[in-house]
């Protein structure tokens, strides 16, 4: 399957999934079906016109071997919950597929309020009734917490925020196996990917520009949240303005096993990092096992229970 040769492919071949909607081009790799998803409604078509060019790669690191034994580990290791036919799935199905994302830094300028608690305890008298019903007073420590407003300026650069411009593999699935190490970035050029599935560009720029910068406000959320100061914040709204925005085309490298076991439900796929051999899957449970297994607990419960009081009907 991947491998690497000396030239780009001049003979690549474009591919349309008419299921899952990824194109996906190639030149000296056999599949017959789409790596993402396993249809094999995969049907050869001219790669499509105004393709944004990838400016930076990620590239493989290891074959196809290092990648299956990091699955097979995988694999033996999901519990008997999981369905069955994950375990059994056919592992040559495992395809290198470079994907299509963007990845997008900006310096952001934050305006933030909240209400910063401090805790600080008090001691307390009450009245209690004691055993003959006469009543006294007694003291007692209790915490409590004072609030202050808190008000500032934030000024931080985000970078490395990737998000999928692919068909195939969505966004959440892509954060599953983030992050990725960009001191290995490269600058694209057509030899690196020879060799290996590419998939093309199918979200424009403009809306993952906007999921980007959507994602990277989230995380400004997340640093507020760790530098607030006090015991305890409570209300913290900010507004943020991003300037110096770049968002670079890149191609990442991530190792996909489909495995299509109903039409009416999509595809069961492992994804795995190309880089870093980070793995994950939404593996589907077996819900009578479950309940079996939530059963017997229950009976053995039960018969703790009727032997610790003697056996008495
Ligand atoms: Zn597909």
């Amino acid at each position: 399957m991947a491998g690497s040769s000396a030239d780009p492919a001049p003979c690549a071949a474009t591919f349309h999934c008419g299921h899952c909607g990824a194109s996906l081009r190639f030149a000296g790799v056999s599949t017959e079906t789409c790596p993402y998803c396993a249809s094999a409604n995969f049907v050869e078509r001219p790669p499509v016109a105004d393709q944004p060019r990838p400016e930076l790669v990620v590239a493989f690191t290891g074959d196809a071997a290092v990648a299956r034994r990091r699955l097979d580990a995988w694999l033996g290791s999901r519990t008997w919950f999981a369905d069955a036919r994950i375990r059994r799935a056919r592992v040559e199905g495992l395809r290198g597929v470079y994907l299509p994302a963007y990845l997008y830094s900006a310096v952001a300028h934050t305006e933030y309020t909240a209400a910063i608690g401090e805790h600080y305890t008090e001691t307390e008298t009450y009245e209690i009734k004691d055993a003959h019903g006469k009543k006294r007073t007694a003291t007692r420590t209790v915490t409590r917490t004072e609030y202050r407003p808190l008000s500032g300026r934030h000024v931080g650069y985000l970078t490395d925020v990737l998000v999928s411009a692919s068909a195939g593999l969505g966004h959440a699935e892509l954060q599953a196996i983030e992050p990725y190490d960009y001191l290995q970035l490269r600058r694209y050029s057509p030899a690196v990917i020879t060799g290996w599935i590419a998939e093309e560009f199918s979200r424009d720029g403009d809306d993952c520009r906007r999921a980007c910068r959507d994602e990277a406000i989230d995380e400004v959320g997340l640093r507020l949240r760790r530098f607030m100061p006090g015991d305890s914040h409570s209300d913290l709204s900010w507004r943020t303005q991003v300037t110096w925005e770049s968002l670079a085309p890149i191609l990442v490298p991530v190792w996909v096993l489909a495995v299509r076991y109903r039409d009416d439900r999509p595809a069961l796929r492992v994804v795995i990092n190309g880089q870093t051999g980070a793995i994950a899957a939404k593996v589907p449970l077996v819900w009578w096992k479950i309940a079996l297994a939530v059963a017997l607990v229950a009976a053995v419960a039960a018969a703790i229970a009727a032997l610790a009081l003697g056996g008495s009907p």
